[in-house]
């Protein structure tokens, strides 16, 4: 089967496309989205959600959902969902299998082949954690690409034959990622990347949720403590009025009340986008530090920038098209939906390792994004001192590589070396991120400086094979860094398919009904009592259309309940909802 998937997994929301016959095409999740929440939940009867329907049980029981788990991923970090504990790979994976069966029921048969996207700025111990959630929901994952180079794949593969410079300004819910790109004869190729793995449209929303419970006299902190569902009640209404005000100058905040309850007489805040804007600019100013840098790994002024692209949800803001445009003197462009387009220029990527016949004649190269090197010891003269970092492979070097750099032995007799291994850019190894180590044995006996030459070798998925060879013997050593403990091993990941396949899941065909019975109890808490009323009838109609399973009643009190929600909830912060 050479049908692969591209696939973004994102910090707030994913999304999974394909390359057809038109290009590069979206396929829609078991709502109908285009994209789907990146949250998991369990519900009441134990049952695991994924998606729009946990991300609405996370409003009124937190405690029963996880989301932005991405930030952990590559980390120790456990996340605990109704009591039970998870890894970050097994919650990303639960968002991955909910993709495949998306798309599984999209082609009516099997999939299994993905192309999936992670944050340039991911280190490879993320990139691991990644493979390892793709493994975990039964993807075989043929490549891992960054998220700005797919975003550029996608405006490239629009454009061929262009020749241009690209910057790719990546803000999303979580990370943000900048990228200088270079697109020339059907070739397109990262320059440099940079970014910060924890900067993104939730500290927005957590900003305004800040200043208007500072407003009232309350820390944000102090509520956070004391009431998870006050806050993430507040969340969700700043999240919303966040959104609208994109769009409009003033939006409405309600504020629960201490228990977390919408009470009659419960403060209504009015935030302007003045207001807004004034809230968030400390924090959207760390964008600039990262673009300064990838310009200057670039080395390109910002006059060399032919074009600027906006990717990620939270580049629907006014300010930051503006921020943007004032730090690189051009206007920037998002001609291509920005929540969707990596996930496009995933797809267009699936396409190639598919051997699609569209794509052909399109070359992507990558970059390297941290040093990679080792530690060594520097004799300066007066005395020996260990723990410098020696680089073998630069950043930004163009990937695949090959490099090989020679060492030799300290002391007269010296028959083993170790050699450890750290990616990052500091002088000092241990201020980088370590890697692994091996020995290498059986130097000859003799005077000191032996050499040794190692060579690393990363591929495309930033994976790093590392080898050691004693020159007097040619005899080498292959340390993989992949097989190494920093990711999950084959047998951890077994056991973690084996207990994923022991949760209980909705039937696919019930996952619309789940979602609307969530959201009408999220927004029944919501109502002044006497809509509450109207709704209530409306609920009760809808459960005992479930209980009596004609799916044609279902349907239409189903219908009924959406009509309700749609008039109520119509600005909500629908992420498929706001395309301009
Ligand atoms: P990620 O790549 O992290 O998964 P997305 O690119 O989907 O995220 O962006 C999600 C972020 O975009 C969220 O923080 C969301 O609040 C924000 N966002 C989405 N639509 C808008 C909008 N119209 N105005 C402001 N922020 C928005
Ligand atoms: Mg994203």
């Amino acid at each position: 089967m050479n049908l692969v998937i591209g696939i973004d997994l994102g910090t707030t929301n994913s999304a999974a496309a394909f390359l057809g016959p038109d290009g590069a095409q979206i396929i829609p999740n078991a709502l109908g989205d285009r994209l789907t929440p990146s949250v998991v939940g369990v519900d009441e009867s134990g049952t695991v959600l994924v998606g729009a329907a946990a991300r609405e049980l996370q409003v009124l029981r937190p405690e029963r959902c996880a989301g932005l788990f991405k930030r952990y991923m590559g980390t120790d970090r456990k996340l605990t969902v109704a009591g039970r504990t998870f890894i970050p790979e097994e919650l990303s994976g639960l968002v991955l299998r909910s993709l495949k069966a998306d798309a599984e029921a999209f082609f009516g048969h099997p999939v299994s082949r993905a192309v999936i996207t992670v944050p340039a700025y991911f280190n490879d111990r993320q990139r691991k954690a990644t493979i390892a959630a793709g493994k975990i929901a039964g993807w075989t994952v043929e490549r891992i690409l960054n998220e700005p180079t797919a975003a550029a794949i996608a405006y490239g593969f629009h454009e061929a034959g262009a020749d241009k410079k690209l910057l790719v300004f990546d803000l999303g819910g979580g990370t943000f990622d900048v990228s200088v790109v270079e697109l020339f004869e059907g070739t397109l190729e990262v320059k440099a990347s940079s970014g910060e793995s924890a900067l993104g449209g939730e500290d927005f929303t957590r900003a305004v949720a800040a200043r208007v419970l500072l407003g009232l006299g309350e820390s944000f902190e102090q509520v956070e403590a004391r009431s998870p569902k006050r806050v993430s009640r507040l969340v969700q209404q700043c999240e919303r009025a966040k959104c609208a005000l994109s769009r409009d100058v003033v939006a409405a905040v309600r504020v629960p009340a201490p228990d977390g309850e919408f009470k009659p007489g419960t403060p209504q805040v009015t935030v302007t986008r003045e207001q807004l804007e004034a809230w968030v600019s400390p924090t959207l100013a760390r964008i600039e530090l990262p673009i300064r840098r990838v310009l200057g790994d670039a080395r390109l002024t910002r006059d060399q920038i032919d074009e600027v692209i906006l990717v990620g949800g939270a580049t629907r803001m006014p300010l930051v098209v503006n921020r943007v445009a004032a730090l690189l003197g051009k206007e920037p462009r998002c001609r291509l939906n920005p929540d969707e387009v990596v996930a496009l220029g995933a797809a267009v990527q699936a396409g190639l390792v598919g051997r699609a016949a569209a794509v052909e004649d399109l070359v992507v190269t990558d970059v390297a994004p941290f040093t990679l090197g080792v530690e060594i010891s520097k004799d300066l003269g007066a005395e020996v001192r260990d723990g410098y970092f020696d680089p073998v492979i630069d950043r930004n070097t163009t990937i695949p590589v090959s490099r090989v750099k020679r060492y030799s032995t300290l002391v007269p007799n010296q028959r083993m070396i170790r050699v450890k291994v750290y990616q990052g850019e500091s002088r000092r190894a241990d201020e980088n991120l370590s890697l692994g180590e091996f020995e290498v044995r059986g130097i000859p006996p003799g005077p000191a400086n032996q050499p040794v030459d190692i060579r690393f070798t990363y591929d495309l998925n930033g994976v790093l094979e590392i080898e050691a060879t004693v020159v007097a013997t040619g005899k080498s050593v292959t340390h993989v860094i992949a097989k190494h403990a920093q990711g999950m091993t084959e047998s951890e990941i077994r056991a973690a398919v084996a207990a994923m396949a022991k949760l209980k899941t909705h039937p696919r065909d019930e996952e619309a009904n789940r979602f609307v019975l969530l959201r009408a109890e999220r927004v029944f808490e919501e109502l002044p009592s006497e809509l509450r009323d109207v709704l209530g009838r409306l609920l009760d109609g809808f459960e005992a259309a479930l209980a009596g399973q004609d799916p044609a009643v279902i349907a239409r009190h189903r219908e009924a309940l959406e009509r309700f929600l749609a008039a109520y909830d119509a600005d909500g912060a629908d992420p498929n909802g706001g395309d301009e």
